[in-house]
């Protein structure tokens, strides 16, 4: 049983600040979600961490409100339900509307504490859920990837030549998958110089994200069927969150295949995203759709679909970054996805194994039990603040 939380916040300098189109930060506003649980063979720790930034730019979530509603709503339902396991927890979070990042970070951390106590690693788990290869009962689900293809993010850059720079460096620590941020006014000629300077699809897998930036341009085709002819795996959220209709539209005069990311919320809105023909591929970001559970939806139902997805960044610390590395490991997650190594972002991380990158441009999965691995001593000295919440002080 659930029987206390802590809510920790850090504030971690990112190696070189992040661009993109909501906005540019330095130091990424962290919260962790520390959970301790019981059960009939002994007690266990579970972390989760909540993706929401420190403002509210990419989605309506921010830190503060993650914690608002955690402390205000979840924390007070969970205890009062006594929840025994994610699915419990899951149930008893449904009483809140909207605030996934939020809850995604707690259900992560139950589900971690139960793994970790019943001995099973979150891949293996994720996998076993997955309908993909599942025969019947007792199948063990979807076979799980023991390494993942990594893919490494740049945002905008000051000029052509520090992206240049900066995408180079990057090819040579090993990554073949590159993901650019783009808006209008930096798209056509940031794509064309790397691939004229650094070489083409056989180099390496190239992608853009505008991060819905061309929700007020009078013609996005305009802009954008020029990119058609560079080779690129996808173009991601091109258009506002909310518009479907414009992005099946759009895709309709693109080659290149619509990437959604903003826009799927959950496997219902995934489920009517695909139905309009308004992606071709799916981003998948556990914290934006309220948890691993429900992103394991969104694989098995784009798998029936034959729409390919994959793991998107929160600019997560270590324990994010393992979650996703587990669910990167289904096998419908056949584009690598914006999971770098830890020394991408940070100096130094805030888990005893951090992702490293192998020669071959993967990353392992972790094969401890939960998330599989964890958190470095002396981390409560590196956070800002923290609180505890106790099952047994509820009603107080
Ligand atoms: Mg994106």
């Amino acid at each position: 049983m659930l029987a206390g939380v802590e809510l920790l916040r850090l504030d971690l300098p990112l190696r070189e600040p992040w661009v993109s189109a909501h906005g540019v930060f330095s130091t990424r506003e962290v919260l962790l979600v520390h959970a301790l649980a019981d059960g009939p063979t002994g007690c266990a720790e579970g972390w989760g961490e909540c993706a929401a930034l420190g403002e509210p730019s990419y989605s309506e979530e921010y830190v503060e409100s993650a914690l608002d509603v955690m402390r205000r709503h979840l924390l007070p339902a969970l205890f009062s339900a006594r929840v025994g396991s994610v699915w419990e927890a899951r149930a008893a979070m449904k009483v809140v509307k909207g605030h996934r990042m939020a809850k995604s970070a707690i259900e992560t951390a139950v589900l971690d504490a139960e793994l970790r106590l019943a001995g099973v690693r979150l891949a293996d788990h994720l996998g076993g859920l997955s309908r993909l290869g599942s025969t019947g009962p007792g199948d063990a689900g979807a076979a799980v990837r023991r390494r993942v293809a990594a893919g490494v993010a740049v945002g905008i850059a000051p000029s052509l030549d520090h992206l240049i720079d900066a995408v180079g460096r990057h090819l040579e620590e090993g990554y073949r998958r590159v993901k650019i941020k783009i808006r209008p006014g930096w798209d056509l000629d940031p794509v064309v110089a790397l691939r004229k300077e650094l070489g083409g699809p056989d180099r390496f897998a190239l992608q853009v994200d505008a991060n819905g930036s061309y929700a007020g341009v009078a013609d996005p085709a305009a802009s954008l069927t020029p990119l058609d002819e560079q080779g690129l795996v996808l173009i991601e959220q091109p258009l506002a969150d909310d518009d479907l209709l414009g992005h099946a539209a759009l895709g309709r005069r693109l080659s290149t295949p619509i990437c959604l990311d903003e826009s799927i919320v959950s496997a219902r809105s995934a489920a009517v995203a695909v139905a309009l023909g308004a992606c071709g591929v799916v981003n998948v970001k556990p914290g934006r759709v309220g948890g691993y559970l429900e992103a394991v939806a969104i694989h098995d139902l784009c798998a029936d679909e034959g729409v390919p997805v994959w793991c998107g960044g929160m600019l997560e610390t270590g324990v994010g970054r393992a979650a996703n590395l587990a669910l990167a490991a289904l096998p419908n997650f056949s584009i690598p996805g914006d999971i770098s190594a830890s020394s991408r972002y940070w100096w130094s991380d805030i888990v005893t194994e951090p992702a490293t990158l192998a020669p071959d441009g993967t990353i392992a999965v972790p094969l401890g039990p939960g998330i599989g691995v964890d958190v470095i001593d002396g981390l409560a000295a590196r956070a800002s603040a923290s609180e505890w919440f106790s099952a047994g002080r509820v009603g107080e």
